[in-house]
């Protein structure tokens, strides 16, 4: 789950890592109060999950009501690549010296955390990477072992940040370490941490990624969630306890296990389709949870055919038929449906899906027949 700007600096702020004091803001009206609380000069800045807001216009300096109401009346519905602003964080202005960069992701290749630190940050840092890469410092972290003070002394002594911001500069990257770790963040991200003029060091912007995996034991991320901006394919996928992923394509997928899903995904477009969702309905395929996933990809008008592509593990092929057989009944789906059935008693689950075939509900054996056919029914170029 992504968190917009000023819920990420919520989230630094439990940790202890310095932001500047704002609130949010639906309309101009509250735009101003806000700033009159928080006191001039304030910045007003769009909260949309998409950088480069501030190149966008979606960030702007204001030194007094008059100000702030034109500001926020341009930002409020602007739209900046594709998305709308529907919300404003208004905080206190920063004097800046000096703009860096800070963040901390997974890498998984390496298997290790990766923390990054720039002395040229409030910049796209993609750039940075492409143009100049020797000024990004990383440093790799063992997840058992941790980031402790020298570390990041260190890694802010390659930075080259300048002297009088180190100290600030290694608190907060501790501080932002633990609000990765403990915090439960596939990604933190803070472009720009500034130096102010007067010495001190806080962070200008938040970028903050949780690991929805670690939703279980973060029960305060609930304030987030009612916020947060889903695909409405994603939505109901969610509610109906779905691992539903929106891709752009025709072809509806549903597959038992993750892996099987990712192969369906990956045949589908060896044969020339386009995959139009990842799906994985688990081990089970229980005629609810198969009605679900149907109901799911049919509000999807992009697909044009259903590729259900189930291995019979445990549930043997007689249940899944039985279950994609009652599901038609629940649910009246748009598009023609393949089925591709192996596994655990097959032959029995093929022979009750051949009692119900039609043009619009075929069987083949093998997945990349079954693929090249959906494929084929969705109108797509098969190869
Ligand atoms: P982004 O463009 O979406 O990354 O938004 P940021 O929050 O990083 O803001 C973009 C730029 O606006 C920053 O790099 C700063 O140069 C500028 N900016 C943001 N907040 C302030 C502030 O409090 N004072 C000043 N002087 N500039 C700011
Ligand atoms: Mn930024």
């Amino acid at each position: 789950m992504d968190l917009f700007e000023y819920q990420g600096k919520q989230y630094f702020s439990r940790f202890g890592i310095p932001v500047s004091p704002g609130g949010v803001a639906d309309t101009v009206d509250e735009a101003v109060a806000t700033a009159e609380k928080v006191g001039y000069p304030v910045v007003v800045k769009a909260q949309v999950q998409v950088g480069g807001r501030g190149k966008a216009g979606g960030i702007k300096l204001a030194d007094s009501a008059d100000e702030v109401r034109t500001h926020a009346g341009n930002i409020l519905g602007m739209d900046i690549r594709g998305h709308v602003v529907k919300r404003l964080w208004i905080e206190h202005a920063s004097d800046i010296a000096k703009e860096y960069y800070a963040s901390f992701t997974l890498d998984r290749a390496a298997k290790l955390h990766l923390g990054m630190v720039s002395a040229k940050g409030g910049v796209d840092i993609e750039q940075v990477a492409e143009e100049d890469p020797g000024a990004i410092a990383r440093l790799h972290i063992d997840p058992t072992q941790g980031l402790d003070e020298a570390a990041a002394r260190g890694l802010v002594e390659e930075a080259n940040l300048d002297p009088e911001a180190a100290d600030g500069a290694v608190d907060i990257l501790v501080k932002l370490y633990r609000c990765f770790v403990e915090g439960d963040a596939d990604l933190v991200e803070i472009n720009p941490l500034i130096l102010t003029p007067d010495g001190r060091v806080h962070a200008l912007d938040a970028k903050v990624t949780l690991d929805d995996n670690a939703a279980f034991r973060h029960p305060e991320w609930d304030e987030f969630r009612g916020l947060e901006v889903l695909d409405p394919r994603e939505a109901l996928a969610r509610q109906k306890g779905l691992q539903y992923v929106g891709l752009d394509g025709f072809v509806g997928i549903i597959a038992n296990g993750a892996g099987l899903a990712m192969s369906t995904c990956d045949v589908v477009e060896q044969v020339g389709g386009k995959p139009a969702n990842f799906l994985d309905i688990g081990g089970g395929a229980s005629a609810e949870v198969m009605a679900n996933a149907l109901e799911v990809i049919n509000t999807d008008e992009k697909v044009k055919a259903i590729f259900i592509n189930i291995f019979g593990g445990i549930t043997r092929g007689e249940e899944v038929a039985n279950g994609i057989v009652a599901a038609l009944g629940r649910v009246e789906i748009r598009s023609p449906i393949v089925i591709r059935l192996d596994g655990t008693n097959a032959d029995e689950g093929r022979k009750i899906l051949a009692e119900h075939e039609s043009d619009r509900l075929m069987s083949l054996p093998t997945m990349i027949d079954a693929a090249r056919r959906a494929t084929e029914l969705a109108g797509g170029k098969t190869r």
